[in-house]
């Protein structure tokens, strides 16, 4: 296959973390300047341009939802988020119920946050999926409870990029009279999501998993229809609606709400590019290698991922002979440890397949030439490798 020249290395873990889109940049950078005011300053126009700024963004956060402005809560990110809908909505509804339902494959800011909960006495089940990673609906209708306040189920994985059936888990949530919480943090932006249609009534984004700066996300709450009783986690001076305490980070806030109109204006000609270039990836790995298994739905996925198994390579090893591809065997989140992949072992692969895993996220910028020089790398690689596993190389 011939390859045109790339420029290296080339950079396919967008589920890690995204690069911020110039236009982002260049909106952010006169807040980091001249524009330095406060936002809850009252008293002159530094406070007050601040302010203003702080508003049309979540105006833009909102409208991307399907949100009201105020039910837009800033945050530092969906890992904060994560932890201020599930603690939030337990504490607040203490003496009500007791009980809230999760699922095996979601991000540790969620499992984390329910394991504390846990030990304080908190009850919780947490569901497995279906080998494809998708939740049945019957089995969520069946955990619900009488003492039950919360489900939290996310949008799209960040490991395996599959997309649960949001709206069908929302209308049950509804039926039931509980809560539902969506981590949303990989799917915002990328693909529709309506606060109202799919019956979500908290949900966690984070700016940086959408072309925007680190450290900035939100929290949906919403307002009515039914009122969320949240209890704060972060005491002070009373900002975001006393649901989150603590000076405004202006330009990055700033940042965020333009990711998010970029994104509405963009998203669905970008989702039909960086699908098309995912199908070509694996058709292309599908057509050299023997022995490809794609781990998660093929159909309910993001357009930009593509989670697959060699088995007989280790996945470490075949990213350690790729220097030049940024990819991820697993979420980067628990990459300290070596532990396989919670998400890998819950969908019950096996544990060749676990170790084998590698993680391709494509992008708003990734080009077809860098997929094209992708593949063929790794298809040399996963074959060198093979040929070592079996003595004959
Ligand atoms: C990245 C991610 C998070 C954590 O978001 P931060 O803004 O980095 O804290 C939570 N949930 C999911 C699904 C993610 O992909």
């Amino acid at each position: 296959m011939e390859v045109r020249a790339v420029h290296k290395p080339i950079y396919l873990d967008h589920h890690s973390t995204t690069p911020v889109d110039p236009r982002v940049l260049e909106a952010m950078l006169p807040f980091f300047g001249s524009k330095f005011g406060n936002a809850a300053s009252r008293t002159h126009s530094f406070g007050w341009e601040a302010e203003k700024a702080v508003e049309l963004a979540r105006r833009r956060v909102a409208e991307l939802a399907g949100a009201a402005p105020r039910e837009i809560v800033f945050t530092s990110g969906a890992t904060e988020s994560d932890n201020l809908a599930i603690k939030g909505v337990m504490e607040a509804g203490r003496g009500k119920g007791n009980h809230v339902v999760t699922m095996a494959t979601e991000h540790l800011a969620v499992l984390d946050a329910v394991r504390h909960l846990e030990k304080q006495g908190c009850r919780a089940t947490i569901l497995p999926t279906y080998k494809d990673g998708l939740l049945d609906p019957a089995s969520l209708r069946e955990a619900i409870r009488p003492d039950t306040l919360l489900v939290s189920v996310m949008h799209a994985n960040n490991e395996i990029g599959v997309v649960q059936p949001v709206r069908e888990i929302g209308a049950i949530c509804r039926e039931r009279g509980v809560y539902f919480h969506c981590d949303a943090a990989q799917g915002f932006g990328k693909m529709p999501i309506d606060v109202e249609a799919d019956h979500i009534d908290l949900m966690s984004l984070s700016a940086h998993k959408m072309y925007g700066p680190k450290g900035i996300g939100a929290l949906y709450v919403r307002r009515r229809g039914p009122r969320v009783a949240l209890a704060a986690q972060m005491d002070g001076g009373g900002h975001e609606s006393g649901f989150r305490s603590g000076t405004l980070n202006v330009p990055a806030i700033v940042g965020f709400g333009v990711a998010c109109a970029i994104a509405r204006r963009e998203m669905a000609e970008e989702a039909a590019r960086t699908g098309a270039l995912r199908d070509r990836l694996l058709a292309q790995l599908e057509a050299a290698l023997d022995d490809v298994a794609v781990n998660g739905s093929r159909t309910r996925r993001l357009p930009g991922n593509l989670n697959v198994s060699f088995p007989g390579v280790e996945g470490d090893s075949l990213l350690l002979s790729l220097p030049e591809i940024a990819l991820s065997t697993g979420s980067a989140c628990s990459s300290a440890s070596v532990e396989p992949s919670h998400v890998l072992k819950a969908l019950g692969v096996g544990p060749w397949r676990e170790r084998s895993a590698v993680r391709f996220g494509l992008g708003r910028f990734t080009t077809g030439e860098e997929i094209d020089y992708a593949a063929a790398r790794v298809v040399e690689a996963v074959r060198k490798l093979r040929a070592l596993a079996t003595g004959a190389g």
